[in-house]
């Protein structure tokens, strides 16, 4: 009974596989009328996966922007996707936790991805004095103030020179915080 059932699946299988083997060498063997097609088909399988991500985008970029830090080295973000066209957006950190600013204290930093790690290291050498920032380097794009426990600070940010689809990072530079407090800045239009 099982023997049967298994040799009758078999010729099933046999008999899709050389049909499909069929339909395959006919389009293979065919002239170029079945190229478009096929191209057809692949270029709208594209359309529909940026269809998809443009709406996944479009419904989080933002021009203002709210993030929370607390008594530990994370972000409530991990990302984050801005407009263009906002021209200014606005970034306002709030440390939830209870730790003073020279024991757990946060900022939020921008620069591009490639330069993170100098920025970060001249951040240590600047001190807490500087907010841990390094401010007369013009690869800095943005800083809040570093801020402790129970504290908030907020900073404004002129789109005008961020580049669409450009790579930035935020990233607080208190020392030994960048690591794991950084996330991908977004640029869209
Ligand atoms: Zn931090």
């Amino acid at each position: 009974m099982n023997t049967n059932k298994y040799l009758r699946a078999s010729a099933t299988y046999f008999f899709h596989l050389f049909w499909f083997l069929a339909i395959a060498g006919l389009s293979g063997c065919s002239d170029e009328s079945s190229t478009p097609i096929a191209n057809n088909a692949s270029d709208t399988q594209i359309e529909l996966t940026e269809t998809k991500q443009e709406h996944s985008q479009s419904s989080i970029a933002s021009c203002s922007f709210d993030i929370i830090v607390g008594d530990y080295l994370k972000f409530n973000i991990n990302e984050m996707w801005v407009k263009k066209s906002c021209g200014t957006i606005s970034i306002n950190l709030k440390h939830e936790g209870k730790l003073a600013a020279n024991m757990m204290g946060h900022n939020w930093v921008l620069t591009k991805t490639s330069d993170v790690t100098e920025i970060a290291a001249d951040g240590i050498s600047a001190g807490l004095a500087n907010d841990y920032v390094n401010a007369k380097d013009n690869r800095i794009l943005a800083w809040t103030k570093i801020i402790g426990g129970g504290e908030e600070t907020s900073i404004s940010l002129s789109t005008i020179e961020l580049i669409e689809g450009g790579d930035y990072t935020f990233f607080c530079s208190f020392p030994g915080h960048s690591y794991g407090m950084r996330g991908q800045f977004n640029v869209k239009s």
